[in-house]
């Protein structure tokens, strides 16, 4: 068999067609594009605000088991959805976040989708794309400089030099950054101080700007960053510096959602991306609407498995937005489900039935959870080439006692015409109405409560445990009048329990929550639960080896 072709060679041969025929498609006129280059645009923001009345398409979330180092492949079955959507003749799109360059030179790779089921261009999108994360590192960093210029100018707001917690952003995975002393060399400089970067996914911009509705909410939310403490432990706030007006003109552009398209040319939002852990993970509200008011169907993911991304896109992003998801597809993977019945990666080419039914524990606590927020689930297993029919029909068995249908998926290899069948009961399941969405606690709850149900309803833990400074946190923002915003748990993304060695589907293990964080801007209260990064280092080989530009400077070595 001849070796199959790479991710980056696939897309180079896709025949795009320029980006107005694209738009064309959701009857999108040529001057609401705004474009940047021959094939990629923005959609320009008179045309978003007149879409307003128009009715919504329904809504479908990709999310998946908890993720292995076998690959479960979200993005490239959101793709492959969206494709086989359009090859049975529906009006579908696409919504995806925008991939960080610091992963990319790293371990993972791009993140546009794989084999057959791509979006183009996968070297722009996966590089600079149109400048977003470009603008929101810089109106970050441009509120950072405000913060230290004020303490350099006498300090009238009474800012505590020893509690500022606004960090610098970049978009690169640089461990060196992490932690720092900034301004030596002299009073010229500033106030030497301790601080330090994370990645720009991670900075609380990244997450105001894919859950604010328009620029004056964008500009609203800038305001009530936080930034620091006084002495009395009160909070500064980007508005008391006066950054927020500035740092709303930085995104202007930033804020217009980014329109591509597939290797098949069906229409695709790029728009947003936020980190899964510390934020919410899923692309921009403003492109999730927009793409729901201009197609009748629209498939979007959420990063990480579903214990994080569906509970978050659920209880953070349709809650603050008000969308009614209508179906979720819970991509699993026979080589990740045998990893989650205890295979070791070097054994997952023989065949293990006994090993995927073992592991089909954790699909089923997925699909469990994900049909208690009230939308009708469906599992997609997406192909791979050395599964083999008993292990793909244990899959399916372990569906079905889930009470959902399993539906065998090869877009990865054979492009739309391998979710033709996941596309029809998708669209089924979508216009049967069945759907009753509903977040999994209310607003009203206290925030502890809050992190209580997912821990207990989501990860099926028995208690939660936190240090005491964390639950005066709490009881202070409640106090200032944030206890009604949902909680975003950063916790590992392999596991359902904080040990990121318990695959399966385990229970009754204690979280404990080491630190919470009001991300007052984004609208959620951050519960850290083990270690997180926010700024990633690179790996012994980074990827960034093997990327380079060939005789006739075409980008080599993404995949
Ligand atoms: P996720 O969104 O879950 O992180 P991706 O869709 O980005 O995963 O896929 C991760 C990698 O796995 C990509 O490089 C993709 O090409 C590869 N991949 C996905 N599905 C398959 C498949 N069925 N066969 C082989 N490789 C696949
Ligand atoms: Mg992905």
């Amino acid at each position: 068999m001849a070796e199959p072709l790479s991710d980056i060679a696939i897309a180079r041969a896709a025949r795009k067609k320029p980006i107005a025929e694209i738009a064309a498609r959701l009857d999108i006129p040529d001057d609401a594009l705004i474009p940047y280059g021959r094939d990629k645009a923005k959609l320009d923001a008179d045309f978003l605000k007149g879409l307003g009345d128009r009715p919504d398409g329904k809504l479908i979330l990709v999310t998946a088991i908890n993720p292995t180092p076998a690959g479960e492949g979200k993005t490239t079955t959101t793709v492959g959805l969206g494709d086989g959507l359009n090859r049975i003749g529906k009006r579908a799109a696409i919504c995806l976040r925008e991939p960080s360059l610091g992963p990319c030179f790293g371990q993972k790779g791009g993140a546009a989708g794989g084999g057959y089921a791509q979006v183009v261009p996968m070297e722009d999108i996966n590089l600079h794309f149109t400048g977003d994360f470009h603008a929101i590192t810089t109106a970050h960093n441009l509120l950072a400089a405000m913060v230290d210029n004020h303490l350099h100018w006498g300090n009238t707001l009474g800012l505590d030099p020893r509690r500022i917690v606004w960090r610098r952003v970049m978009d690169m995975n640089d461990r060196a950054l992490r932690d720092m002393v900034q301004s030596l060399g002299g009073p010229a400089n500033g106030l030497p101080r301790e601080s330090g970067f994370d990645i720009t996914v991670a900075s609380e911009i990244m997450a105001i700007v894919c859950l604010a509705a328009d620029l004056d909410d964008l500009q609203v939310r800038l305001g009530r960053i936080v930034v620091g403490y006084r002495p009395d432990k009160s909070r500064v706030t980007a508005r008391d510096l006066k950054a927020d007006g500035a740092m709303a003109t930085l995104l202007k552009n930033a804020m217009l959602p980014n329109l591509v398209q597939t290797i098949e040319n069906n229409p695709a939002f790029v728009h947003g991306g936020p980190f899964a852990n510390i934020a919410h993970g899923c692309n921009s509200v403003v492109a999730t609407r927009a793409a729901l008011k201009l197609a009748d169907y629209v498939v979007t993911e959420a990063g990480f498995g579903a214990d994080l991304g569906a509970e978050k896109f659920f209880d953070i992003k349709c809650r603050q937005a008000g969308l009614k998801p209508a179906v979720t597809v819970i991509v699993a993977t026979v080589r990740a489900l045998k990893m989650n019945g205890g295979v070791a990666k070097s054994d997952l080419g023989t065949e293990n039935v006994e090993a995927v039914r073992r592991g089909s524990a954790n699909l089923k606590r997925h699909v469990g959870n994900c049909i208690s927020f009230g939308v009708p689930a469906i599992v997609a297993i997406n192909h791979f080439g050395t599964d083999t029919d008993a292990e793909i029909e244990a899959v399916r068995e372990a569906a079905a006692e889930a009470g959902v249908e399993a539906v065998l998926c090869k877009h990865w290899a054979q492009g739309s015409a391998g979710t033709a069948e996941l596309a029809e009961k998708v669209a089924a399941l979508a216009d049967s109405g069945r759907a009753r969405f509903k977040p999994i606690y209310p607003d009203a709850m206290s925030l502890l409560g809050k992190i209580e149900t997912v821990v207990k309803d989501i990860y099926h833990g028995a208690a939660v445990t936190a240090e005491p400074a964390v639950l005066k946190a709490l009881e202070s923002f409640e106090a200032d009048g944030y206890g009604h915003v949902p909680v975003c748990m950063a916790k590992t993304q392999y596991s359902f329990s904080t040990d990121p060695a318990l695959l399966g589907a385990p229970s009754d293990h204690i979280v404990h929550v080491r630190e919470v964080r009001l991300a007052a801007g984004a609208g959620f209260v951050v519960a850290i639960c083990g270690d997180i990064l926010t700024m990633p280092g690179l790996p012994r080989q980074p990827a960034a080896e093997r990327i380079f530009l060939d005789a006739e400077g075409r980008v080599e070595g993404l995949f």
